[in-house]
């Protein structure tokens, strides 16, 4: 455990650093033990205000709803963000072609994707290298090499769906990344980590380059404090607008099969002695019947899953829409930046277009991160679920780091109407053992015992027994994680995971166990076995 542990507090940074620093406040581990252990609760009805939710292509999605809330369904699914998108297209396109017909209803407590979705980086970026390392160290050279690849895979497929289906407006593209570092203890582990990623992943590896000190700042116009640069491909997105361009595109195509209930929220769930209908669901429009219930809520999920509760927390993240000063080079949102720092880092994005040039939008830095600046070393910010508020001394970090990082030079002065456009908050879901849990949640994690009904494995048209299912928890890095553990869960729902998928628009093609990790699976022996304060044995 020693080794794992140390592993982990070498490897992790940003939200993972928060953790490292836990122990240095031992008085303050009791409170933060409560906070982690409570009910988080439904999601807040005042957040503060997302850049990426101003204009939405769709306007008539935002509060879509039935005059009528539906009294029974096939399939439930709570939550609108990118997993529940990705898990309703699987089902629907899945059921369309098996020539089998399901309800599915999706549930969502405030504005359409108005979750983390709609208030994230829009990073799709794991850092492979560091990934690499340090899943090697947990789980094994081979295992942590399909980690990586389901991870790195989010970026091409996201990519493609988009520029097929013509959503130009979710911005979905390939980046140049830099990891950029001011740190150099920091720094010279990272060199070392790319040179095990290039010699056991070459070909994941082939475009990560190493960039010293004097080079770096030259050719990515870098401040003065950067010790050097690692480079290599990542991408970036709206991803606000991508889950809109889903769902009404599910809306549109299966009309009579998929409803999407906005300001609908669940506040309960029982159960009943209906074996093919075991679950009602408690909203606050109403009882809905259904035969699954998934839960695709993130950082709420501990809310109607007790079992998960302090195994999985929300952690309240801050971001900002900045203006690039007068001196950034114009790049067309073709590069993205981490700056790393000794103590956690920054995760940063630009938007494409000229500074404020269409409908006063364009060229926005959007940068996050920041949270062990704040008081308490951050950790005052595990545990919170509510994206009503900002953290002073974060906002304060993320709105002076920018000209300090690339250098006062390179900046120049503040473009026309000011730095900070927008500053917001939002709730991302971490797990005790820093990975998602996907699948069927045992009735010991839900609390809600029901009749389990087998299905005759003849069954023409497959479909799971009923239950419950969870896709959560993808530790700060939900863009290249939650799409395809969204598919995974589909059809672990249909009973789908033994079928070789042909490659399609926005899938993986095979067998479900040749590209999904089963590190992420949902077991009660994981969650009991996860915990957050094994973290800090060492010290
Ligand atoms: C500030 C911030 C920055 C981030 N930056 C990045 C980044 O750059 N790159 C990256 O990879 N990841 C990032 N993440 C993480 C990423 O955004 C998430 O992992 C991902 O969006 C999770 O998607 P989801 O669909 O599972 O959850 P969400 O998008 O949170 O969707 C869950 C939905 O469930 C709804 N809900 C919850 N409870 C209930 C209930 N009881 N009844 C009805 N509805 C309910 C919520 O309102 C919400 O809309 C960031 C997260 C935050 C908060």
């Amino acid at each position: 455990m020693g080794s794992l542990i140390s592993s982990l507090r070498d490897a992790y940074f940003g939200i993972k650093a928060v953790v490292q620093t836990l122990a240095e406040d031992y008085a303050d581990l009791n409170a933060l033990q409560a906070r982690l252990n409570s009910n988080p609760g439904i999601p807040v009805s005042n957040p503060t205000t997302s850049f990426w939710l101003q204009n939405p292509p769709f306007p008539d999605l935002v509060d879509k709803r039935s005059k009528t809330l539906p009294e029974s369904a096939d399939i439930l699914i709570i939550g609108s963000g990118i997993t529940g998108a990705s898990i309703a297209r699987t089902i629907l396109s899945e059921c369309a072609s098996m020539g089998v017909k399901k309800r599915v209803i999706m549930l969502e407590a405030r504005e359409v994707c108005s979750g983390a979705t709609g208030r994230n980086g829009g990073h799709i970026k794991c850092t492979p290298h560091e990934s690499y390392c340090e899943y090697k160290e947990r789980f094994g050279a081979e295992r942590a090499k399909v980690l990586v690849k389901f991870q790195t895979s989010h970026l091409p497929i996201m990519v493609d769906l988009a520029k097929q289906e013509g959503w130009d407006l979710a911005e979905a593209r390939e980046v140049e990344t830099l990891d950029v570092f001011y740190d150099e203890k920091v720094w010279e582990e990272n060199k070392k980590m790319v040179e095990v990623f290039r010699r056991e992943m070459p070909e994941a590896a082939k475009d990560t380059y190493i960039w010293e000190r004097k080079e770096a700042r030259e050719k990515y116009k870098l401040g003065e404090h950067a010790f050097g640069a690692i480079t290599y491909q990542a991408g970036a997105i709206w991803p606000y607008r991508l889950v809109a361009y889903v769902l009404d595109s599910l809306l549109r195509t299966y009309a009579s099969d998929f409803s999407l209930e906005t300001h609908t929220s669940v506040e309960s769930i029982s159960t009943v002695n209906n074996l093919s209908q075991p679950f009602i669901v408690h909203t606050s429009r109403g009882d809905i019947h259904s035969s699954h219930v998934i839960h695709a809520t993130n950082a709420h999920t501990a809310t109607l899953v007790p079992g998960i509760r302090g195994k999985l927390f929300p952690v309240r993240g801050t971001m900002t829409a900045q203006r690039p000063g007068k001196m950034f080079p114009e790049l067309d949102g073709s590069r993205s930046w981490c700056l790393i720092n000794n103590e956690g880092y920054e995760y940063v994005t630009q938007r494409p277009g000229k500074i404020d040039s269409l409908n006063g939008m364009g060229g926005e830095i959007m940068i996050g991160g920041g949270m062990v600046q704040a008081g308490r070393k951050g950790f005052g910010e595990l545990g919170i679920a509510s994206d009503a508020e900002t953290n002073y001394l974060i906002g304060c970090h993320l709105g002076g780091v920018l000209p300090m990082a690339f250098g006062l030079e390179n900046w120049g002065n503040d473009a026309p109407g000011g730095r900070m456009k927008n500053m917001w908050s939002g709730s991302l879901a971490l797990t005790a053992d820093m990975m998602p849990f996907v699948g069927r949640l045992e009735p010991s994690l839900t609390g809600r015992a029901y009749e389990k009904a087998t299905l005759a494995k003849d069954t023409a048209k497959p479909i799971s027994p009923p239950g419950e299912w969870i896709s959560a928890g993808y530790n700060g890095e939900g863009m290249v994680n939650a799409w395809l553990c969204g598919i995974a869960l589909g059809l672990m729902v249909l009973g789908r995971g033994d079928t070789v998928a042909e490659k399609t628009l926005g899938r993986p093609q095979g067998k479900l166990e040749e590209w999904f990790p089963r590190e992420y699976l949902c077991t009660q022996e994981r969650v009991t076995n996860a915990s957050v304060f094994k973290l800090l044995e060492t010290r």
